[in-house]
């Protein structure tokens, strides 16, 4: 491409609705405009960088023996109303009405779409198994879309459903779009980890995320220093700190006027915190809940409400419901006396001795209080894991980074085939239902993980797989017949080889050229200007600070030779 044929969108300001480097780059560099609200439209440069990372994933989908399909993106009520998930969804989904007053969504995910196409036209087992996937653009009206494409409200991802006869294939399934999700970003540069995450109702392991460490990521991810284990926080499993031994004491109210928080208890009591339980409140559906961990730990409420099952609202209960529950103002909820649908107790909780709780009665605790002998409960893991703590795997180091998900593997199961009656004709002859998989990547969020991952103060630096081009050619004086005539020269040899060239004859000042070149981010950059009366040029990679100068007919092999090293072949 000429660059005087080009629209070159590049800005010197930073935009000032732009928080995060990816978002600032990717509007700098001129990659994209925005819309509205987290919606965007992707200009070439920003074009070229996704379809060079839809390629990939298409290749390794296509390797695994997937399909690809194009559903619909508008989609019929009817559908989610079988799946129960129209009016689950809530706020999230944009609808819209047909002329006739039809319900519609723009679809936020495909599952029942892929389930219906599945059973209108899968029968028997022998069909089996089949993987589809399609790379779509998706809708969802998020509460806070931001951070440019990592949150947005129309965003491009690639959605696979997979069916099965059994179990075993499935696992089988999940186990290829694991490895295909390694080399996908592997090939994208881009350094996402594989982390057990919740799934829901489903339980087990069967759900996995590929994450990148962000300090603007959403997600807790909890990593093992000394072995492979990684966890969202949602599911990772934390180990009760074992207390000391003690005798069991008598229970002793004590007058705590004026504590409403921990700290002023541990005034008080002068003693840890690790000796004060909270009693936390919550309302799961209609039920009061209460959950009692140590005062120095968080509730986990995904765990709460998986250890429920089913729940489809879960909240903090409001000040009121504390009050009638506690029959005390809001700070002094605690086990002996209160009236809950449930009471939950943190393991770690039913370990500690003598502690100290609130009393149910305005400005009083109970001390030397002891789960078994003074109150009952259901006994599980309810509380996040925190930093110091030990892996659950291995005992060995752990740390707690920020996290962003580009990607989401998940067994589903028979949950969507069962409630939409997907079946397929068995060995014996009997109807069954799919067995089922999703296996989600967020193509524009990966676009802006990767800048996240690859930028310096100058600009992008885009990982040769995935740049909008490969190489620039800059001649330094346009006005320089000699200079024009190699820096052509080059552009047309390295074109015929394949490449991906950009010609910068832009009537602007070398250094222009050179700005604009690093902030669009393109790895190899070749410099003609007067070292060409020695037949050499420049070469110069954007990963590195300095300059090689290299003889001019040597400019083709120096440029394969970088796709070698990267692994990559010329197109
Ligand atoms: P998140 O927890 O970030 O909202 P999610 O669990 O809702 O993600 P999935 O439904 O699993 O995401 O969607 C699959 C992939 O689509 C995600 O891994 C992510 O990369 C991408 N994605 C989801 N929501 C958005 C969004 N609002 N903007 C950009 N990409 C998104
Ligand atoms: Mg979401």
């Amino acid at each position: 491409m000429r660059m005087s044929n080009m629209l070159v969108l590049t800005l010197r300001e930073v935009p000032t609705e732009a928080e995060i480097v990816s978002h600032k780059l990717m509007l700098r560099s001129g990659m994209m405009r925005k819309m509205a609200s987290g919606v965007y439209n992707y200009m070439p440069l920003g074009l070229k960088v996704l379809n060079k990372i839809e390629d990939i994933v298409r290749e390794e989908m296509n390797e695994e023996g997937a399909q690809e399909f194009l559903a619909s993106a508008m989609l019929p009520a009817e559908l989610w109303q079988e799946s129960g998930r129209w009016d689950a969804y809530g706020d999230e989904m944009f609808r819209l009405k047909d002329r006739n007053q039809r319900d519609f969504c723009l679809g936020p995910t495909h599952e029942e779409v892929f389930t219906d196409i599945a059973r209108n036209e899968i029968k028997s087992y022998k069909q089996l198994p089949v993987n589809l996937y399609q790379i779509q653009t998706k809708y969802r009206d998020e509460r806070r879309p931001r951070f440019g494409v990592m949150r947005s409200r129309e965003f491009v991802m690639k959605d696979a459903y997979s069916f099965d006869k059994d179990q075993e294939g499935l696992d089988l399934c999940f186990n290829k779009m694991n490895e295909a999700y390694v080399r996908i970003f592997n090939r994208c540069g881009l350094d996402a980890k594989c982390v057990e995450a919740d799934s829901g109702a489903i339980g087990g392991s069967n759900s996995a995320e590929f994450m990148v460490k962000s300090d603007v990521g959403e997600d807790d991810v909890v990593f093992c220093n000394d072995c492979n284990y990684a966890a969202n926080m949602e599911k990772a499993s934390a180990i009760p700190e074992k207390s000391e031994k003690e005798d069991l004491k008598d229970v002793n109210k004590i007058e705590t006027p004026n504590t409403k928080t921990i700290e002023d208890l541990v005034k008080l009591f002068n003693v840890s915190k690790k000796k004060f339980i909270k009693t936390l409140l919550f309302k799961a559906d209609n039920k009061i809940i209460a959950v009692m961990v140590r005062g120095d730990r968080e509730v986990n409420e995904v765990k709460v409400a998986n250890f429920l099952g089913g729940v489809d609202d879960f909240n903090m209960a409001s000040p009121q419901e504390v009050v009638l529950a506690t029959s005390a103002a809001v700070g002094f909820a605690g086990p002996i006396g209160i009236k809950v649908d449930e009471l939950l107790v943190d393991a770690e909780v039913s370990k500690t001795h003598n502690f100290i709780v609130g009393a149910n009665e305005t400005g009083y605790h109970l001390e030397n209080v002891n789960y078994g002998r003074d109150f009952q409960g259901k006994v599980g893991d309810f509380r996040n894991v925190a930093v110091g703590e030990k892996c659950p795997e291995c005992g060995g180091e752990i740390t707690i980074a920020r996290g962003t998900e580009v990607g989401h593997i998940f067994k589903l199961g028979t949950k969507y085939s069962e409630s939409m009656k997907a079946t397929f004709i068995d060995e014996n002859g009997k109807q069954k239902p799919f067995v089922m998989g999703c296996y989600g990547i967020g193509i524009t969020r990966t676009m802006a993980s990767i800048i996240e991952q690859h930028n310096d103060e100058n600009g992008i630096i885009w990982p040769l797989s995935v740049a909008p081009y490969h190489v620039v050619v800059v001649p330094v004086n346009i006005k320089d017949e000699e200079q024009m005539r190699i820096a052509e020269a080059i552009y047309t040899s390295l074109k015929k080889l394949g490449v991906q060239v950009l010609m910068d004859n832009r009537n602007e000042r070398a250094g222009v050229k050179f700005k604009d070149s690093e902030l669009m981010g393109i790895p190899m950059r070749i410099t003609v200007g007067k070292k060409i009366n020695e037949g050499s040029v420049e070469f110069k990679l954007r990963s590195e600070s300095d300059n090689e100068l290299i003889k001019i007919e040597e400019v083709c092999d120096r440029v394969k030779e970088e796709f070698e090293i990267n692994n990559l072949k010329i197109k």
